[in-house]
This record gives C-alpha cells, structure tokens and sequence, in this order.
C-alpha cells in the first residue's frame, strides 16, 4: 500500500483490540512507527505488538500499559511514546468504555470511570502531546467519537455525555490551533463491528425471541439505516485520510460514519 505515513509517528490508544488495533495496524502499514496501548491478556498483547510490529519492520511495536483514567499515567504514556519513537506527530485517543443503565440506576462509579477514560483522558493526552506537535509544526489529532457524540440513546447517559463532551473538545482544539499546521478531528461511527460489540447479539435475540439475524437489523441497528455493520477497517481508512496528503483543511469536524444514522 502507498506509504502516505511515511516518516511520521503515531500514539493509539485503546489499541490492543478492535478499533485501535485497526487503525494501528493500518498506519503501521501507510509507513508510520506506532506506540500502542490498552488492556488485554498478556498473550493478545503480545499478538498486536507483533502483528503491528511485523508492519513496522520490527519484532515488535511499542507499548504502553498506562490505565488512561489516571491523569498522571496518561501523561506518562505520551511522554514514552516520546521517547520511543522521537515524536507524536499523530494522536488517535481511541480508548473507551460502555455501561448501560437508567441514570437514576446509574453506579456513580461507573459514571465517574466513563467520563474519565471516554472523555478526560483525551483532553490530558491532546495537552501532553500538542507542545511537541507546536514545535515541529505539523500534527494530527483524532478523538474516536461515536454517533453517540452526536445522538442520544436511553442508558446511555455517561457515555453519550463523554462523547459530546469528546465533540466540543475537538472543535476547541482544532480552532485554537487552526492557523498552524495541526488538525483536530473527531470520527463519530455507529456500530462497527468488533468482538465487543458482536457478543451483544445473543443475549439480544434471547431477550425479544428472534434470530441473531433479526436482533442485529431491528435491535442493535434499529438507528442505523444501512442496517449493516460498520467494518473496522472503514474507520481505520477515515483516520487514515485525516493523516494523509490534502487532509489539512479538514479540522473541527465530527465526522459520522454510521450508515445514515445521524441523517435520519
Ligand atoms: P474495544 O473494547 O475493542 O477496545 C477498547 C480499547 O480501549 C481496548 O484496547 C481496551 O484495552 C482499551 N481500554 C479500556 N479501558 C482502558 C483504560 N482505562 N486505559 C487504557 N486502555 C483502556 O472497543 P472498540 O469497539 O474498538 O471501541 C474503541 C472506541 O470506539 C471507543 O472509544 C468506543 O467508544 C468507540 N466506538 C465504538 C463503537 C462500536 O460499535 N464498536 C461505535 C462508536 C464508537
């Protein structure tokens, strides 16, 4: 594939398993050296640090096991990634959480985890990374959003919270760095196929007394017209274009990848 990432260097947060991961994987092969991040068996972190790493060129890529909901490891994580690999010049803050309750059920803990991890981290990340960003004078920045950034569903209430919150601190950014060469962008997907997302759909089709097939077209994807998945590897080539060649015009924007879902 064409190097359009050539010389350029990449943090991805929340990068050991489905949209992280694609997106890693994808700029890795564009010609960028990664730093990774997030949770996982020893074993499945070792498979992405390899699997990145073999794109690379190496045996495998950074990584970082910082738990972004604590300020000061966030904070460390882009100062490692520093180190690694020269520079951030790309900042993907992907990384994020889901629980689902009514708000007045809602357990304040999980409220308070979802906000800091979804939302806070992100703000930390953009102000450790945007000094060297300034310096060198190019940068990318990418907040994985969600159509939630954008839409409500019921249950949802810290997550589509963090989420605009997500959206409001891309537009900030990308207008107090809008006469430079740094963007600022946040991509806002539906529903993407990933392992998390999928193990959904059996307890779904239990839950209303239909097929898998059914509970993912009227269930899952009851607000996603395409009806279909979103792939990761869509929004991998969304972040991708953000980075490449004739993206610098783009910034501020919250970019919908959901199959119709904001338009309808
Ligand atoms: P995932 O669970 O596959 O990946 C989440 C990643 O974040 C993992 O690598 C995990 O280890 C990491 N992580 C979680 N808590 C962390 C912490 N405290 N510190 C460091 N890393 C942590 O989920 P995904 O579906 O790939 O989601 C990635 C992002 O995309 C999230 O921000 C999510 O809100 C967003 N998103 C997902 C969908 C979807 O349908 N899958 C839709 C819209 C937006």
């Amino acid at each position: 594939m064409e190097k359009t990432l050539a010389g350029r260097t990449a943090l991805v947060t929340g990068s050991t398993s489905g949209i992280g991961l694609g997106i890693a994987q994808l700029f890795a092969e564009a010609g960028a050296k990664i730093m990774l991040n997030g949770f996982g068996k020893p074993e499945e972190i070792a498979k992405a640090r390899a699997e990145v790493g073999a794109a690379m060129g190496v045996a495998e890529a950074p990584y970082s096991g910082a738990d972004l909901s604590k300020p000061e490891a966030v904070r460390e994580m882009v100062a490692a990634a520093e180190a690694a690999l020269g520079s951030v010049d790309i900042l993907v803050n992907n990384a994020g959480i889901q629980f689902v309750a009514p708000v007045d059920e809602f357990p304040e803990a999980k409220f308070d985890a979802i906000i800091a991890i979804n939302f806070t981290s992100n703000f930390h990340a953009i102000k450790a990374a945007l000094p060297g960003m300034k310096q060198r004078g190019w940068g990318r920045i990418i907040n994985i959003a969600s159509a939630h950034g954008l839409v409500a569903s019921p249950g949802k209430s810290a997550y589509v919270a963090a989420k605009h919150a997500v959206v409001g601190l891309t537009k900030t950014v990308a207008i107090e760095v809008a006469q430079t060469q740094i963007t600022c962008n946040a991509i806002c997907p539906g529903f993407v196929r990933t392992p998390l997302a999928e193990a959904q759909l059996p307890a779904l089709a239990k839950q209303y007394g239909v097929s898998e097939e059914v509970a993912l077209k009227d269930h899952l994807l009851e607000h996603q017209p395409s009806k279909r998945w979103i792939e990761v590897e869509e929004v991998a080539h969304m972040a991708l274009y953000l980075c490449g060649p004739g993206s610098g015009g783009v910034t501020g924007a919250a970019l919908s990848i959901d199959g119709g879902w904001y338009a309808n």
